[in-house]
C-alpha cells in the first residue's frame, strides 16, 4: 500500500465481490517482504472494490468463488485489525531482527486448516455412510456386494483411513487452541484428511458401479467437492513443503 491506496487483483475469493466484508492483507511494507503485511476491513459498499471474473468450478458450485478487483480503494485507519500501535510495534521488532515471528497470514493457518480438514473429513463421511448402505442392499452373483470380499476390504479401508483422518484434525484443533504445534501438525491433518477424502469418494464411485457415475446418486458430486480441499487453504504439496520444513528445520524448496 505505498500510496495509501489498495491497488490489484486477487484472484480466487471465496464469496469475492458478493460479501458484505472484504479482509485486504496488503503490504505496507515491502522490505519485510511477507512479514512487511497488514490485514484490513473493507466495509460494505467501499468505492473501488468490485468483482472481478466469475470461475465456473469443477465441484463446491454453490460457493461463489471470484476475482476481486481494487482500483484506489481507500480505508479509515480503524479497518487496521489489530491497531496501528501494535502493528508498528511488531514491523519494528521485524526491523530490528529482535522478532523470530511467522507471517501473520501464515499464522492464521494453522487455526485454519483443520478446520478444512474437518470439512474435507465430512465429505469422505457422507460418500463412505451412503456406500455402505448402498452395499448392503444392492446384490449382485446372489448376495449383497458387501459380502464380495473386494467390497468389503474397500469400505474397511475407507472408515480406517476416515478414522485416521478425524484423530489428526482432532489433535490439531487442540493444539490450535491451546498451544504447543510442534510439527505443522495443522498441514498434516489438512494435508491427510484432502487426499483421504479424494479417494474415499472415489471409491464410493466405484461401490456404486454406474449408478456412482450418475447424477442421480450425491457421490458424484462428493468426490468433485472433495477435491478442492487438495488445492484451496495451501495445496497438498504446499502442506508437505510445511511438513517437511517443520520436521527438518530446513528450509526445503
Ligand atoms: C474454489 C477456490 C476458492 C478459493 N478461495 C480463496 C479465498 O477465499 N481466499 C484466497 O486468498 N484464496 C482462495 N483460493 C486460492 C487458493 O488458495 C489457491 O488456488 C491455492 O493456494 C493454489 O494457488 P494457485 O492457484 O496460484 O496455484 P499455483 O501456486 O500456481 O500452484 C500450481 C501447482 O504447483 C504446485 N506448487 C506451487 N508452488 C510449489 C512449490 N513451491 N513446491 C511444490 N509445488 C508447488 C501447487 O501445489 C500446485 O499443484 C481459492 C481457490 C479455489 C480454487
Amino acid at each position: 500500500m505505498m500510496s495509501g491506496y489498495f491497488n490489484g487483483t486477487k484472484a480466487w475469493i471465496t464469496n469475492g465481490g458478493i460479501a458484505d466484508v472484504h479482509v485486504v492483507v496488503a503490504a505496507v511494507d515491502p522490505e519485510l517482504k511477507g512479514r512487511g503485511q497488514a490485514s484490513f476491513i473493507v466495509p460494505p459498499k467501499t468505492k473501488g472494490l468490485s468483482q472481478g471474473q466469475k470461475y465456473l468450478k469443477h465441484g463446491i458450485r454453490a460457493s461463489h468463488t471470484a476475482e476481486v478487483v481494487l482500483e484506489d480503494v481507500r480505508v479509515p485507519g480503524r479497518c487496521l485489525l489489530g491497531g496501528k500501535e501494535k502493528l508498528d510495534a511488531k514491523l519494528a521488532r521485524y526491523r530490528e531482527g529482535t522478532s523470530s515471528g511467522k507471517q501473520p497470514a501464515m499464522a492464521t493457518f494453522e487455526a485454519t486448516r483443520p478446520a478444512v480438514g474437518a470439512q474435507a473429513l465430512g465429505v469422505a463421511r457422507a460418500a463412505y455412510e451412503f456406500a455402505l448402505d448402498y452395499a448392503k442392499e444392492r446384490k449382485a452373483f446372489g448376495k449383497p456386494i458387501i459380502m464380495h470380499q473386494a467390497i468389503a476390504f474397500k469400505l474397511a479401508n475407507m472408515i480406517t483411513e476416515i478414522d485416521a483422518a478425524r484423530l489428526l484434525i482432532w489433535r490439531a484443533s487442540w493444539l490450535a487452541k491451546n498451544g504447543g504445534y510442534k510439527n505443522a501438525e495443522g498441514s498434516q491433518s489438512k494435508y491427510y484428511a484432502s487426499e483421504m477424502a479424494v479417494k474415499v469418494t472415489e471409491d464410493a464411485i466405484q461401490i456404486l458401479g454406474g449408478y456412482g457415475y450418475t447424477r442421480e446418486y450425491p457421490v458424484e458430486r462428493w468426490h468433485r467437492d472433495a477435491k478442492i480441499h487438495t488445492i484451496f487453504e495451501g495445496t497438498s504439496e504446499i502442506q508437505q513443503l510445511v511438513i517437511a520444513r517443520a520436521i527438518s528445520g530446513l528450509r526445503v524448496e
